[in-house]
């Protein structure tokens, strides 16, 4: 990826918005995202660059229906106010169609904070838990206990949001398999219409990374974690929730609260990035640099024109992660007689003959044992992947070249 002009936008195909708040008023040492401490002077100039760039790229999304706005961190609510300022910008000069979606922190989500997200019309919410031992809390940094977590989750399933998902993060330094139950239980206990879980990445930039070293964060051994998959998928499907992705479960009926699956969106706010038809796109992560460039500029640090080859594979990529794909999907987005390249379709046989994909009526459905290798593939693939593209991004405001 390198810096300079992006080019216009291509043909959008049912995009999604994005919106990154970057504070935070606790920054947990392990965190890979990018994040800020929270400060009220910092804010309004963020929320001013934030609205300029929404009047920036406006006149060239005229007329585009949008399905999705996402608007994840950082910590979202970090000022409740502020936010559905922001968010009210965003629903007039944008044709917004579906669902409004908000990362929560526990420690931050009031019940006038719920109160204002339910009003603003938000669907789905997913409050960040990470766990409810208040030993394992602690040693990730957290600035809540489990009672807080817990009755946040609570106070959300209350507000009568269409989805509440919550996060759970396991393979954490010392957690044993009964104290990914328990969390397990804890969370599906408190009613929520999803659970995502993810394991403790070391990425090199992160305080946990710098200051023990990645490699002195052990992953715990793959048995481990195979048998609290395992845990997970029996204790999910008990409270009626279904295997959604590889890393999330759901209940039938709901909507999915997700943040990247949407083939197309368009970011805002520092770091966030687009996927427009012909070009990936990163904004600066500098909270600093973003506003002093708007509204002259668009705020793009990095940028990549995209094939209809990597294209392909980037919709390959992210199907593989939902568990299924299909001709059917593939026609909708690229045409009725477009099919997958050579090199796609032989990994497809290979995944196939190894039991990790099995054939549906029109394509093809990821096995359990194709979802955990996926999970094993996706740590490398997010460790050097995100590693190189945001490290870069925290390093330096204006990266003259990434190599992914
Ligand atoms: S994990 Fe969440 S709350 Fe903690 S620093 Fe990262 S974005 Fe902020």
């Amino acid at each position: 990826m390198t810096g300079g002009d992006p080019a216009p936008p291509g043909a959008l195909h049912q995009p999604g918005l994005y919106l990154h708040v970057p504070f935070c008023r606790n920054l947990c040492p392990y965190c890979p995202y990018n994040r800020v401490p929270f400060d009220e002077q910092a804010f309004a100039s963020y929320e001013r660059a934030v609205t300029r760039e929404i009047d920036l790229c406006a006149p060239s999304l005229e007329g585009q229906r949008f399905v999705s706005l996402y608007i994840g961190g950082g910590t979202p609510t970090v000022e409740p106010e502020g936010l559905l300022r922001i968010l009210r910008h965003f629903q007039r000069r944008f044709e917004i169609a579906g669902d409004i979606c908000v990362e929560l922190h526990p420690a931050n989500m009031d019940d006038r904070c719920l109160e204002l997200l339910r009003d603003a019309n938000v669907t789905l919410v997913s409050v960040g838990v990470e766990s409810a031992n208040d030993r394992l809390l602690r040693a990730i940094g957290r600035s809540h206990d489990g009672a807080a977590a817990l009755d946040a989750v609570r106070r959300a399933v209350a507000a009568g949001f269409q989805t509440v998902n919550a996060d759970l993060m396991f393979a954490l330094p010392g957690q044993t398999l009964g104290d990914w139950e328990a969390d397990l239980d804890a969370v599906l206990g408190a009613g929520v219409d999803q659970l995502s879980t993810y394991p403790l990445f070391s990425f090199p930039y992160t305080e946990l990374g710098q200051s023990q070293g990645a490699r002195a964060v052990r992953r715990p051994p793959g048995r481990l974690v195979r048998a609290m998959l395992a845990a997970t998928d029996r204790r999910a499907a008990s409270a009626g929730l279904e295997r959604c992705a590889v890393w999330s479960w759901l209940r039938p009926n709901r909507q999915k609260f997700s943040s990247i699956t949407r083939h197309h969106y368009v970011g805002f706010g520092p770091s966030a990035a687009s996927m427009t038809g012909n070009s990936f796109l990163v904004n600066t992560f500098d909270p600093d640099a973003y506003s002093r460039t708007l509204p002259a500029l668009r705020p793009v640090a990095l940028s990549m024109p995209v094939d209809r080859r990597l294209e392909l594979a980037y919709w390959l990529y992210w199907r593989v992660y939902e568990l299924h794909f299909d001709q059917a999907g593939l026609a909708d987005l690229f045409g009725p007689s477009t099919g997958l390249p050579l090199g796609l379709r032989c990994l497809i046989r290979l995944a196939g003959a190894l039991g990790l994909l099995e054939r549906t009526a029109g394509g093809y459905r990821v096995t359990t044992s194709g979802a955990y290798w996926i999970h094993r593939i996706q740590n490398e693939y997010s460790l050097r992947y995100i590693t190189r593209l945001w490290g870069a991004g925290r390093r330096t405001p204006w990266p003259e070249a990434v190599t992914l």
